[in-house]
């Protein structure tokens, strides 16, 4: 069994961006990257806080709109409105989950599909859809860049993704399909889930449950990608029975330090794409 390590790949992700955004600089282009977030979310202070420090470190300029938890739809749109027509601005995030009574899809289809750094938007996913070149949504994207620099062949093999939330399982599934492999998604209404789970050369778990996928679920030799993150009582953990599972496996990604650190880099990522996009 081998680590697959989201940390050591991130850290090399992030020295190219370094040299891009340094690339960019040098022409006059400032990368710059909005943030938008509504009301008070703990777990959205922390993922910000996680971004900012991560543009820092590659030199994109980070500019962080907090709006209260109170803010009217009317407000809230003219905040993002007014950062997708700066044209100083290369990327745009809005911070997901919005507070409620705030129309969620109305506010995101205000960002321009080239500032769309989530990949969130209709033509976004409709360009993936059809295996075209998109922005493509980060915690996927970080999934393929991780088997892709670990070298874990995908053309012709069985792949399952439980799953299928439009910004992991569903992106991840199509992203495999692009890949070559043979997709299977499954979701909770799936039955006879851990003998699907059983065929797959690669298992990719986005479903947010602790000690979800057990050891009778996995070939042997198989690689298990854990997009999960759940707290349990104070302490980070995926979706996968790690301990169990682990040793039947070629690969796995451990919770924390997997999954998590390649959704940074590539949000990162798809900012310098834009920003070299623009100029
Ligand atoms: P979601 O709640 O939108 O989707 C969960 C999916 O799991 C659904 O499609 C549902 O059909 C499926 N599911 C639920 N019960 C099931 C069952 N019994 N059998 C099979 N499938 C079942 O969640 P999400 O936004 O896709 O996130 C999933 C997990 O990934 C969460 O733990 C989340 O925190 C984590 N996540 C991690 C990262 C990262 O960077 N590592 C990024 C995004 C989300």
């Amino acid at each position: 069994m081998k680590l697959l390590d989201g940390k050591l790949c991130a850290a090399e992700v992030r020295t190219e961006l370094k040299a891009r955004v340094a690339r960019l600089a040098a022409e006059g282009k400032k990368v710059v990257l909005a943030v938008v977030r509504i009301g008070d979310d703990p777990a959205s202070e922390i993922y910000i806080r996680n971004k900012v420090r991560a543009c820092d470190e590659v030199g994109i300029v980070p500019v962080v709109r907090i709006l209260p938890a109170d803010t009217s739809q009317a407000e809230a749109e003219a905040v993002v409105s007014a950062l997708s027509s700066d044209p100083e601005i290369c990327g745009i995030l809005v911070q997901l989950p919005l507070p409620a009574g705030l129309d969620e899809a109305r506010i995101m289809r205000l960002i321009p599909p080239e500032k769309d750094v989530d990949g969130f938007s209709a033509q976004n996913l409709g360009l993936l859809a059809s295996d075209r070149p998109a922005t493509v949504a980060c915690t996927p994207q970080g999934v393929m860049e991780l088997l892709r620099r670990n070298m874990i062949p995908l053309a012709g093999k069985r792949a399952v993704v439980i799953g299928r939330s439009n910004i992991v399982g569903r992106p991840m599934a199509l992203l495999l399909l692009n890949a070559d492999a043979t997709v299977t998604v499954c979701h909770s209404k799936t039955q006879g889930l851990a003998a699907i789970c059983r065929e797959a050369d690669l298992l990719v778990c986005a479903v947010g449950r602790p000690n979800f996928v057990t050891a009778d679920m996995v070939k042997e030799g198989a690689v298990v990608v854990d997009v999960g993150i759940n707290r349990t009582a104070g302490k980070l953990c995926g979706d996968v029975d790690f301990a169990a599972v682990a040793p039947h496996t070629s690969y796995i990604t451990p919770v924390p330090g997997g999954v998590g650190p390649m959704t940074v880099a590539m949000l990162l990522k798809n900012c310098v794409d834009a920003a070299e996009r623009q100029l």
